[in-house]
């Protein structure tokens, strides 16, 4: 009996023993964890010198490049899935030649990016190819490429958070901090869905077009101009896939290009005032029965394969706004957060990596980027740098997706014809308003003198082939609507800063500092 008792006590205590060993052992491995934890966290917060909100085009792209000159960057990403969107899924020449001097130019490779020559504009029954021209001055290979923008987001991030001192982070960021007007860092939701926060000196917000950030940093405002419309055809193939096809429409333009070797996305523009429900089948039914008899013949059946399948359609605003400077310290704005233009010259990518170009060689000599005085007068001259290049495009797309809107004004029509056949005239007409369009060439004066050049051309053939005094009022009215297109946007990106020959000098000084080609 004594036996038993014995083992039963021996074997208890040993039991007891071993649970409080296995319970030791875990408590310590999690409080050791734990301490490791707040260790890390501790060293992340104070070892960053650039927090950048957004893993988007441009917070990848601009990561890579500081990481690249040796900063530690962490980026904060609200979701690091790809991205499905019907936005900047065409790279124009001028944006894959800054893509090369950042160094990401593979970053289309893999994708089934396609590769694009030109536009093929179609109106009223007439055809033109209007090719990107080959330009001595242009150091790069003059061809676009089109491809899914998600699967390009992926291989961004992938190449950014590839360097050491890169770190790519899945949070929400709610709020930036900031004491006594700087900004000392962010305050984010991190994937487990802790509150936490994350300082460094540099923060620079780049979330895109739906940005809340912004409205606590610069006082600009986003207009909407109009909505684009879209969806894809699945497995199908364009017989001219090489060239992006805009069908002058009316009430206004239609779009096919081809985004992969089975995938063409098709698109138009819409106006608040006349918008059929998705829901309800109405767009589909407008599209078809509207857009579909004017898209010409050998792109008509792709253009309603996708509609006939139920593809997805998606609508994206359109929006405009032009760059302020943030009244904060210690922060910039980039990307769409900080400046957008109508999208019709599908170029918004091209000059966020022709700003994170400037911005970089800006920052390279400064060793401490927490000297806020040396950082804010970086970022003013960033603000004129970038100037001739982004204010060009930036007018040159609200004034073309203006002059694409059909319209029964005699004035407005003459515009729209004009462009037209000023565009597809062949010649330097043509190679010059591609180079513009395909960012070969971001020139002010390149782009004055090309909008003056289109007035007259409207000018005379209204005119012609007798200046009935009807026709000399409407050519005054035609006159006055493209000073319209012009003065409102050279005043609202500042006209001395466009023209200022020390910004271009020190912009083409930037363009070509860099030379990863
Ligand atoms: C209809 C349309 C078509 C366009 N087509 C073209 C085109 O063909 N070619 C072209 O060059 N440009 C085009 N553009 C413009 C181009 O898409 C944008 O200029 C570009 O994508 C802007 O990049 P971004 O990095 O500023 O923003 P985004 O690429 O939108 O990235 C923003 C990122 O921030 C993240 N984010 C947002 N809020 C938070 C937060 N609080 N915390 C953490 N992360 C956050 C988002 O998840 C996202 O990943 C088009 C625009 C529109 C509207």
């Amino acid at each position: 009996m004594d036996t038993v008792f014995t083992h039963v006590c021996l074997w208890t205590l040993l039991a007891f023993a071993l649970t409080w060993t296995v319970f030791y052992v875990t408590n310590m491995k999690k409080k050791v964890k734990e301490l490791a934890d707040a260790a890390a966290e501790e060293r992340r917060d104070g070892a960053a010198d650039v927090i950048i909100v957004g893993a988007g085009v441009g917070g990848s792209a601009l990561a890579y490049a500081l990481a690249k000159d040796g900063r530690r960057v962490h980026v904060i990403e609200r979701d690091m899935r790809e991205p499905e969107r019907m936005m900047g899924e065409f790279m124009q020449p001028g944006g894959r030649l800054m893509l090369s001097k950042l160094g990401l130019q593979d970053c289309l490779d893999g994708i089934d990016a396609q590769k694009a020559t030109g536009l093929a504009v179609y109106k009223d029954g007439k055809e033109a190819i209007a090719s990107f021209p080959v330009d001595n001055n242009f150091p790069y290979d003059p061809s676009a490429r089109s491809f899914h923008n998600g699967r390009f987001v992926q291989r961004l991030r992938q190449k950014a958070s590839s360097l050491p001192n890169v770190r790519l982070e899945e949070g929400t960021v709610r709020s930036l901090i900031e004491e006594k007007g700087v900004i000392k860092g962010v305050a984010y939701k991190n994937k487990a869905g802790e509150e936490t926060t994350a300082l460094a000196p540099l923060t620079v917000v780049c979330d895109g077009c739906y940005s809340n950030l912004r409205r606590s940093l610069n006082d600009n405002n986003a207009a909407v101009l109009s909505y684009q419309v879209g969806y894809i055809s699945k497995n199908c193939r364009l017989d001219d896939p090489e060239n992006l096809h805009l069908i002058m429409s009316k009430p206004s333009s239609t779009m096919l290009y081809q985004i992969s070797s089975t995938d063409v996305r098709c698109g138009f523009e819409l106006f608040p005032d006349n918008f059929p429900s998705i829901a309800k089948g109405e767009m589909a039914t407008f599209a078809k029965n509207n857009l579909a008899p004017q898209v010409p013949p050998k792109l008509r059946k792709i253009f309603l394969k996708g509609l006939d399948e139920g593809e997805h359609i998606k609508v994206v605003p359109a929006k405009c706004m032009s760059a302020t400077l943030s009244k904060k310290k210690g922060v910039i704005v980039l990307g769409d957060a900080f400046n957008m233009r109508h999208p019709s010259v599908a170029a918004g990518m091209m000059v966020l990596l022709s700003d994170i170009l400037i911005l970089r060689g800006l920052l390279q000599p400064l060793s401490n980027l927490g000297d806020v005085t040396k950082v804010s007068e970086v970022i003013k001259s960033f603000y004129n740098i970038r100037k001739p290049m982004s204010a060009t495009v930036n007018i040159l797309g609200n004034a073309f997706s203006q002059s694409l809107i059909a319209s029964t004004d005699v004035a407005k029509e003459a515009m729209r014809q004009g462009c037209y056949d000023y565009l597809c005239s062949g010649g330097f007409r043509t190679s010059g308003m591609m180079a513009l369009l395909g960012g070969m060439n971001p020139r002010p004066l390149s782009l004055i003198y090309h909008l003056c050049a289109i007035t007259l051309h409207s000018i005379g053939h209204l005119l012609s082939p007798f200046p009935y005094p009807l026709r000399i009022w409407h050519s005054l009215r035609l006159f006055g609507l493209s000073l319209k297109m012009l003065v409102p946007h050279l005043k609202a990106e500042g006209v001395s800063p466009i023209l200022f020959p020390a910004n271009a000098a020190a912009y083409r000084r930037s363009y070509m500092a860099t030379t990863a080609l």
